[in-house]
């Protein structure tokens, strides 16, 4: 956190030296829906810290109590189904597939640890799947600071996932089917026509017909056949406890593109107006709110640095003084780009998989629905008395994940995330005050990466009749490349 400061601009050096105090600070009470207001600005020395970035995180995340059916070698070293990773989307793989009667052994270095990430997911998504018991926090409603003088609520309920009900329901699950489990890294994978082995850190070899990768972003077991070219979500959150925030309490705050915070950052205003930032936040009650300095998407990578100066300048615009940081977050996920090569040995799902939506960032929900699509593909090969295995069973696992109509779907996210890739904060601004003016099917089909291909196009056209005349030219002018390469790509889909 120091070197933080030591490396600041002198920008932002020199004009953080007040802290506002909250009690004098101009902000928007809770419950005053005009933006537009305008406050005096008074400004006192604080005797808190000038700022959040300078408390360490009080939470020290303790492993779960649950007593899983481990692996012993006396049982056998073969399992049909080995799944490398214990984050959501292993789980709930391997609990989806051995509710098939499939045997399965579950492999992380750390099974029973608490996930690290706070998921947000839409309420709709996860009472579809029957999950809604897994969130801890609801809110009616969504809103959007398209700017200082324009807000959008959205009639659509978010949450936030309780990670510890939801691991401990796909864990109580996994372990009622028979799913075993080994504390310990995978560093090695083989694959034979009809078998595939593995090697851990700990020195134990396991056999399988067919091996998942569920290791997350950073997995390096799945291969890919064309250049990858991501963009990069990247974000700075905190848990925290404040004397006081701005924040409706019913409503989650998706994002908040404001940027008058950055009145006095000549550096980091222009900087913003070039790759903007937004603050997502979760208001839990008048005192406890997590906060996330957020871009939606960079390629190259904005800088974490400059994220966290930006949040500083935010919380202290807002009066948000920070008593304690309970949980900090790195958020870094890749989005986009190709998908890996379809098919090969081993499968895929979560974060690893392409499923990360390439326009949000968003894995959870998606991850948690097509685990089952996946799960029945595999029972159908290697639950049948026909014991379908090698490359049979491996292109229909991918086909059951990637559907052709899916990857066109993909394309068009990627070319969505194209798109903002090249849009600067007023551009972004106009971009999302038209998209969430489409019917509501649309722009939360779109978020959801529910929508059929022709639904896209439909939204495409809709958003293009809605958009502002700079937001158009922007189209225009920006939008041809990644659209030739959409329809490139969608061509070669489908040869
Ligand atoms: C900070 C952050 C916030 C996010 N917030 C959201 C959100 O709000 N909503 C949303 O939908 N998505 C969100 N995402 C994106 C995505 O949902 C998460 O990254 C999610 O954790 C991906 O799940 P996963 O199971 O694929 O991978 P991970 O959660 O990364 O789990 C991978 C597991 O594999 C294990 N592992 C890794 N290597 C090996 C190995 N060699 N052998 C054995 N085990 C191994 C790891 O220990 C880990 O337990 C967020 C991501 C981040 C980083």
């Amino acid at each position: 956190m120091a070197s933080f400061l030591s490396l600041s601009p002198p920008s932002l050096l020199s004009t953080s030296a007040p802290c506002l105090s909250p009690a004098k600070t101009p902000f928007l009470h809770p419950v005053d829906r005009n933006p537009t207001r305008k406050y005096h600005q008074r400004v006192q020395i604080s005797k808190f810290p000038c700022s959040f970035l300078d408390l360490e995180p009080k939470s020290k995340p303790e492993p779960l109590d649950f007593d899983v059916p481990w692996f012993h070698p006396a049982d056998g070293r073969r399992f049909d189904v080995i799944v490398i990773g214990a984050g959501p989307a292993g789980l709930r793989l391997a609990e989806q597939v051995s509710g098939h009667g499939i045997k399965v052994c579950c492999l992380d270095p750390s099974p029973l640890s608490m996930w690290p990430n706070n998921y947000g997911v839409w309420i709709d998504e996860f009472e579809s799947l029957g999950l809604e018991d897994c969130l801890d926090k609801t809110w009616p409603m969504t809103c959007v600071f398209i700017n200082d003088r324009k807000i959008k609520y959205l009639d659509r309920a978010y949450g936030r996932v309780s990670r510890k009900e939801l691991k401990l329901k796909l864990l109580s699950n996994c372990a009622a089917n028979g799913v075993k489990f080994h504390k310990a890294k995978v560093g090695k994978v083989e694959h034979e026509e009809f078998e595939s082995s593995i090697a851990c850190d700990d020195g134990t070899e396991l056999k399988a017909s067919l091996i998942v990768d569920a290791s997350g972003f950073r997995s390096s077991f799945v291969e890919y056949d064309k250049p990858r070219n991501p963009g990069y979500q990247i974000a700075h959150g905190i848990l925290a406890e404040v004397d006081q925030h701005p924040y409706d309490l019913d409503k989650m705050v998706l994002m908040d593109w404001r940027d008058s915070h950055l009145g006095n950052e000549p550096y980091l205003r222009a900087s913003n107006s070039r790759l903007p930032t937004f603050m997502y936040a979760m208001p839990f009650d008048s005192n406890l709110v997590f906060l996330e300095e957020t871009s939606l998407v960079s390629r190259p990578l904005l800088s974490y640095t400059e994220i966290k100066q930006r949040m500083v300048a935010r919380l202290r615009q807002l009066g948000i003084r920070v008593r304690t940081v309970i949980e900090d977050e790195k958020c870094l996920i890749p989005m986009g780009g190709p998908l890996p090569r379809i098919p090969q040995s081993m499968i895929a799902i979560g974060g690893n998989s392409g499923i990360v939506h390439p326009s949000t960032g968003y894995t959870v929900a998606q991850t948690m629905a097509v685990a089952p699509v996946v799960a029945e593909a595999i029972a159908e090969c290697l639950g049948s008395t026909r014991m379908i295995r090698g490359s049979h069973l491996y292109r229909r696992a991918w086909n059951a994940l990637w559907p052709v109509e899916k990857r066109w779907c993909r394309e068009f996210y990627n070319f969505g995330m194209e798109t903002l890739l090249k849009l600067d904060l007023n551009g972004t601004r106009s971009f999302f005050d038209a998209f969430f003016e489409l019917n509501p099917h649309l722009w939360q089909g779109f978020l959801s990466a529910r929508l059929s291909y022709g639904e896209l196009i439909m939204l495409g056209i809709s958003l293009f009749g809605r958009a502002s005349n700079p937001s158009r030219l922007d189209m225009l002018t920006k939008c041809p490349a990644p659209l030739v390469q959409m329809v490139g790509n969608i061509a070669l889909e489908t040869i």
